[in-house]
């Protein structure tokens, strides 16, 4: 079973394979950064309950590109921060990966997607504190401990399978697309 995150128009496909609960960790965060990037570009569609975004972190050799590579695009907050991958046809935020290129990782934006079930339930919840005020339970954080220890384990097998080279974000080891570093003032408006 293979797991399809399109973006907002339809022209950006990305698909994770096998789509099952071992290969990553469903997480939720709650930080200004990666809130930042879905108001910095308008999608506010993908900012869940108390300003969370739904995360799946996981290898990028299990990251394919189907379509709409050319439509990819990046930006970071801060010059050397996480490469914040989106596509710029719709402004869809898409994955996060860090700026260090042979890092294994990926962590795919889900927004709030119902069928996210897939990839099991959500493990870790990071930056409560950053919550925004609202109803319901205060969000807390969990499972940290259960993240760090689950991206170790995917830097050792990635590393032993080239993983950070197949992501579908590098093209012979360089990004695809160049990473635009916001503004100060565009940081500043974004973050609230
Ligand atoms: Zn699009
Ligand atoms: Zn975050």
């Amino acid at each position: 079973m293979s797991f399809d995150l399109k973006c907002r128009c339809g022209q950006v496909h990305l698909r994770l394979s096998p789509a099952r609960a071992g290969i990553g960790s469903h997480a939720l965060c709650y930080c200004k950064d990666c809130r930042a990037v879905a108001k910095h570009l308008g999608a506010d569609h993908m900012i869940g309950p108390r300003g969370r975004i739904r995360v799946f972190q996981t290898r990028p050799d299990r990251v394919t590109l189907e379509a709409g590579g050319e439509h990819i695009a990046c930006l970071q907050l801060r010059e050397g921060g996480m490469h914040r991958w989106y596509a710029a046809c719709c402004n869809t935020p898409l994955a996060n990966s860090f700026a260090k290129p042979s890092l294994p990782f990926v962590a795919l934006v889900l927004g709030e997607r119902e069928d996210a079930d897939c990839l099991g339930p959500v493990i870790g919840v990071g930056n409560a504190a950053s919550a925004l005020p609202g109803d319901g339970e205060t969000p807390k954080d969990r499972g940290i401990r259960r993240l760090i220890w689950r991206f170790l384990r995917r830097t050792v097998s990635g590393r032993m399978v080239g993983a950070a080279a197949r992501s579908p974000f590098l093209q012979g080891g360089a990004p695809i697309a160049e990473a635009r570093v916001l503004s100060d003032a565009e940081r500043r408006l974004a973050r609230g």
